[in-house]
């Protein structure tokens, strides 16, 4: 039997903090789910994830469907895109049956890349690699994940760029209901004719749309995402802030704020495992954000104050403080100062 391979692969950089990768999470357990009823799917499809940031990590060997397990996604710092093609490429290389003049080898792979920023890497040798011998042999489909994505260098890769214009609970339940239903027509195709080109779903009454990559896209930046450390139980813990791009009723003239989105707790040694090394230097001033977060791992009020030595920590009731990055003590006063430039997250 000719394996029909599919491979996810995962932007996980921390603006996917929150709704999205919650969402995407459940939309690969509910793609898993269908796929085991449909009877060509199950015969034929073997499902691989792969996960990336500042580093890529595989989730999930190939494997058929029936022993596969939705894993659940870490969050990291950075959005390696040329680490990550990298890292499909060289497992597509040891896990991939190539035809020979004894076995008829797989399918072509179904790759979808799922990503809702830009590359902080360079891409230049992957994008290289990948146009010159996989491209012609795979069927990659990027979906970029609102409109937060280059998507004119996306084109450079595939002829097949969507976007998925929301990214509310709604939209992405529609849109991995696509994505099931792309898979198993495919499979039929390849069981009963033989054909392995692309068969995509339609994509009507889904906010999922075809990008001319031919058209140049301007990308602002939609998100700052802090790290911070509670100062209570020591975890870690991203607060996330998306722009406004509407003006506020108390200050219609400024467009250029960020709004909370919501503090979530995540594992530091995970998260580290899977930031690039090198360590951001673009600041983002803190009179641009919107929105106090209470501390996602012990509740207290404030879960973004700023000492001196950079970093963020949650402060409570208590009137004495202790940083838990760097140790110094002090009274709330004398730490948070609004309006100090902080070093942001980068993915
Ligand atoms: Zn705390
Ligand atoms: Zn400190």
């Amino acid at each position: 039997m000719r394996r029909l391979p599919i491979y996810f692969l995962v932007d996980v950089s921390e603006s996917m903090v929150g709704t999205p990768i919650e969402q995407v999470q459940d939309g690969m357990a509910t793609i898993i789910n269908e796929l085991r009823m449909d009877p060509y799917a199950l015969e034929t499809a073997y499902v691989s994830v792969i996960a990336f940031a500042g580093k890529a990590r595989m989730m999930s060997p190939l494997q058929e469907l029936y022993k596969f397990y939705p894993p659940k996604f870490p969050i990291g710092g950075g959005t390696s895109l040329g680490c990550a093609l990298n890292f499909l490429m060289d497992e597509m290389d040891h896990s991939l049956q190539k035809t020979t003049t004894e076995v008829k080898g797989d399918w072509k792979p179904i790759i979808f890349l799922f990503t809702d920023g830009n590359p902080t890497d360079n891409v230049d040798n992957a994008f290289a690699r990948w146009n010159s011998h996989y491209r012609r042999h795979c069927n990659l489909i990027v979906v970029s994940i609102g409109d937060n994505v280059n998507t004119q260098m996306m084109g450079e890769i595939s002829d097949n760029v969507l976007r998925l214009t929301d990214t509310d609970v709604q939209s992405f339940k529609a849109f991995f209901k696509w994505v099931t239903a792309s898979i198993k027509t495919t499979s039929v195709s390849v069981t009963d004719y033989g054909d392995d080109n692309l068969k995509l779903a339609p994509t009507d009454g889904i906010n999922l749309e075809k990008v001319d990559t031919d058209k140049p896209c301007k990308v602002d930046e939609h998100f700052v995402v802090l790290f911070g450390k509670c100062q209570n139980t020591h975890k870690t813990y991203l607060v996330k802030y998306a722009r406004s791009s509407r003006p506020s009723e108390f200050v219609p003239y400024d467009v250029s704020f960020f709004k909370l989105v919501g503090a979530y707790p995540i594992d530091e040694a995970t998260y580290i495992a899977l930031s690039d090394e090198t360590q951001s230097n673009r600041k983002i001033n803190t009179e641009e954000l919107r929105g106090m977060p209470t501390c996602p791992c012990c509740g207290n009020q404030l879960g973004v104050v700023i000492c001196e030595c950079g970093n963020i920590f949650c402060v409570g009731e208590d009137s004495h403080n202790m940083c838990p990055w760097c140790g110094m003590e002090g009274s709330l006063g004398s730490i948070s100062e609004g309006g100090i430039d902080i070093s942001r997250t980068r993915g």
